[in-house]
């Protein structure tokens, strides 16, 4: 059975590259008639946020993904908060040193920077590993005896992992094929802290895969260096032929291509990093796409295919197609390149696809805000025809505030532009010429302005950027007749008149 999960640690606001890892994994279990699982992986207390957690799941649901087993779903695999299973993991660590597969290490804080320190400054980096580990506080170099009075007296120690000298790991990655690596390049990671009786990421996160039966691990290609890890740590627990399989995804680019797309990035160029809005505890707020104006479908879109293509042109898939279409073969390997441009894009292809009786629903409340009160069938009317412009509904108002309100003001530019010593005279004869009209109907009003214009011979824009001046006070908006139709004769001639006054 397909089992995978999303395993985030609350340390912070979803970045919308852990979205894209939940989506994948989503997709693939959907796909397979599997199920998802969202697990938190807390054990790490100096890093946990408040309110992490519940972002997390605000955040997934609000993209329409459904966890079927879950801290809030409960599920026959409970707890799935890794700080409710703190008893479980301590006798994986003792099974692991029993077998000789770990040790307990009880080195000062001081001593380990003090080698770190004395590394970097030759220019390399401190490996504790097989190399130095003898010569090291630990009991693969301390008496037995010396090792159980130091336990016992509450002596800080740490269980590590003991990485084989020269070794070849051969794992294989569902998207990068095989990848080695020699043992000698790795460290001997903790497994677990007396600090705090807890285990560290590694260890928690191998037990608990293994617990849960996941099948597959996807996650992003900043996990890839911990593989070979897991991989011994499967071997070494007696658990290889229940490992699950493995699909690191690639990075996300920023803008830029050149680098990883940070966090900070996005308050720093302009657009959302997030799903929803954050506030950290400094107050201080980041963007997110919902607040922005995005859809989820369109938001679930442009992730999907941020390190996935179909191969084919197609690129608007609803969340039931990408659950169809998805494949994990067609994951790129290299890094994928975020556009922000493009994320607009696809806001906008789900914006124009909507009714103009849905996005008419959707402005409503802005204009409430406004305290703007129009006929529901005029506004339907009147986002039709202007949604073609915008991107997000909120931007509606910028492209249809000329209908609800009169102009008080006419913009500087276009005044300058459009308006010329003869404008009076030729809009006064507009305005006499469109009092004349019965019924009042676009079709009419473009043909008779059209007549006017080309019977007496002015120039076409002349004519049309004047009317639009005086109707809009500036130089926006859809076709002239289309405005005065949706404005009614009497605004019409109000608005013309009060112009040349
Ligand atoms: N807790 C890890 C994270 O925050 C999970 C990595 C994994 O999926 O193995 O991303």
């Amino acid at each position: 059975r397909v089992r995978v999960r999303f395993a985030p640690s609350p340390t912070g606001p979803l970045h919308m590259g852990g979205v894209r890892t939940a989506l994948f994994n989503y997709f693939f279990a959907r796909q397979h008639g599997g199920d998802f699982i969202l697990r938190i992986e807390d054990t790490d207390s100096q890093r946990f946020v408040p309110g992490a957690e519940e972002y997390i799941n605000e955040a997934l649901e609000w993209c329409g993904i459904k966890v079927d087993e879950g801290v809030r779903q409960g599920g026959p695999y409970a707890p799935y908060r890794q700080s409710e299973r703190k008893n479980i993991y301590k006798q994986y660590a003792d099974r692991l040193v029993e077998s000789g597969h770990a040790y307990y290490a009880f080195d000062k804080p001081e001593t380990l920077e003090k080698l770190r320190a004395e590394a970097e400054s030759k220019g390399g980096a401190f490996t504790y590993n097989y190399s130095i580990r003898n010569s090291l506080e630990n009991s693969l170099s301390l008496p037995p005896d010396e090792v159980e009075r130091r336990i016992n007296s509450g002596d800080q120690w740490v269980i590590r992992f003991k990485m084989p000298e020269n070794e070849e790991v051969i794992m294989n990655d569902l998207i990068r094929g095989e990848v080695r690596v020699n043992t000698s390049t790795l460290d001997d990671k903790v497994l677990f802290k007396s600090a705090d009786m807890l285990p560290t990421y590694h260890l928690a996160n191998v037990v608990d895969d293994f617990l849960m039966e996941i099948s597959h691990v996807i996650r992003g290609e900043e996990w890839l260096p911990s593989l070979p890890l897991h991989v011994l740590l499967y071997r070494a627990l007696g658990w290889e032929d229940k490992m699950p399989k493995f699909a690191h995804l690639p990075l996300l680019l920023k803008p830029t291509g050149n680098g990883k797309l940070s966090k900070r990035d996005g308050d720093k160029m302009g657009f959302p990093v997030f799903p929803l809005m954050w506030k950290n505890a400094n107050g201080e707020i980041s963007r997110g796409y919902r607040e922005d104006g995005y859809f989820p479908e369109a938001f679930v879109n442009l992730l999907a295919l941020l390190g996935w293509n179909p191969g084919t042109d197609q690129e608007i898939f609803s969340m039931d197609e990408l659950i169809n279409l998805f494949s994990i073969e067609r994951v790129n390997k290299s890094g994928a390149r975020f556009d922000p441009e493009k994320a607009k894009w696809f806001n906008h292809q789900y914006l124009i696809r909507k009714s103009d009786k849905e996005v008419a629903e959707l402005f409503s409340p802005i204009l409430e805000q406004y305290n703007i009160d129009v006929d529901f069938s005029k506004l339907v009317k009147i986002v039709g025809l202007v949604k073609e412009r915008v991107n997000f509904i909120h931007e509606l108002w910028e492209q249809t505030n000329f209908f609800f309100e009169r102009p008080i003001e006419y913009e500087q530019k276009a005044v300058s532009k459009h308006w010329k010593a003869e404008t009076p005279e030729i809009i006064n004869m507009v305005s006499d010429l469109l009092k004349q009209l019965d019924p009042w109907q676009a079709s009419d009003i473009e043909a008779g302005i059209k007549n006017f214009i080309t019977s007496n011979g002015y120039g076409m824009g002349k004519v049309m950027n004047a009317i639009r001046l005086c109707l809009v006070g500036a130089s926006k908006g859809p076709g002239i007749a289309d405005i005065c139709e949706i404005l009614g004769k009497e605004e019409t001639l109000i608005r013309l008149n009060q112009a040349v006054l």
